[in-house]
């Protein structure tokens, strides 16, 4: 549901801790879904998952890392080989190129070890703030937050920001959480963000923060538009696809960012439903 705008107005602080300590109890072992070994591993495995699902970075790693094990090896890899090991992640030129670029950086500047400090990960090939908010979060068990697409939707949805970059959103949402908590909370946005509240279409009904969400009452909205103009005729099709609640939210949707006039106060900020930087971790 691409068009459901974003709230206006963030939430008042009180009601943001509300919702992430809500999200903590919903999601209290939440860790990386990426399969890894030490910090090497972690950081090809987040660079693979630009653009790509975690399930299908843990099926294509272990070949790599079986026949590329350090930064050592890989530096030295052929860049068709990688390439040709990695394919199924998608842009795996660029991918290949960037990994195999990192291990060199990482075996001439490091000693072939992944530094955990962020100025030194961001100054490797293809490695820009998420990346290394991920490694620094999970391998080293820094404060670091993380903002990849749903981080940056469901903290939107949520009240919990109403930011325009990545930055903005990691400023307001650990602006919320004790330094501890900032590397967890990561982890309970994205799970909250593919199992509830989902893109296009969230499952308010189960979610666990629906009393304190603002966007709540705007999905019911929507769902309920839709029903009514079932209701009043349309065309078969539209019909079965509007008795689904994908269906009927979607529709509804659409013709709410069509309808005319002051009813859609935040239809411009509903575009702003991804973040400009890079892909997801
Ligand atoms: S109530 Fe709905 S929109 Fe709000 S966080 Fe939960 S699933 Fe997302």
């Amino acid at each position: 549901m691409a068009s459901i705008p974003f709230p206006a107005k963030r939430v008042p602080a009180a009601v943001g801790k509300r919702i992430l300590a809500g999200l903590e109890q919903a999601y209290p072992q939440a860790v990386t879904a990426l399969e890894y070994r030490n910090a090497f591993e972690l950081l090809v495995a987040v660079a693979l998952s630009a653009q790509c699902t975690d399930a299908r970075v843990n099926l294509t790693t272990p070949a790599l890392f079986a026949r590329y094990p350090d930064a050592a090896a890989l530096a030295k890899a052929p860049l068709d080989e990688v390439e040709r090991i990695i394919k199924s992640c998608g842009f795996f030129r660029a991918k290949a190129r960037n990994i195999v670029a990192a291990a060199q950086a990482l075996a001439e500047r490091h000693g072939g070890e992944v530094p955990d400090d962020r100025a030194a990960l961001e100054s490797l090939p293809g490695v820009g703030r998420k990346t290394a908010s991920v490694v620094l979060a999970v391998a080293f068990e820094h404060a670091a937050f993380a903002v990849d697409t749903h981080v940056f939707r469901v903290a939107h949805r949520l009240g919990l920001t109403t930011g325009k970059t990545p930055l903005d959103v990691e400023h307001d949402v650990t602006a919320l959480l004790p330094r501890e908590e900032w590397r967890h909370a990561h982890h309970w946005l994205i799970l909250h963000g593919r199992q509830v509240c989902k893109a296009p279409i969230p499952l308010c009904e189960r979610c666990p923060v629906a009393a304190l969400c603002p966007t709540a009452p705007v999905v019911a909205r929507l769902r309920t538009r839709g029903a009514t103009r079932t209701a009043a005729g349309r065309s078969p099709g539209a019909e079965a696809a509007a008795a689904s609640p994908r269906g009927s939210a979607l529709a509804a949707s659409k013709k709410a960012s069509a309808a005319p006039g002051p009813a859609r106060p935040g239809r411009k900020k509903a575009a702003r439903t991804k973040p400009s930087g890079r892909g997801r971790s």
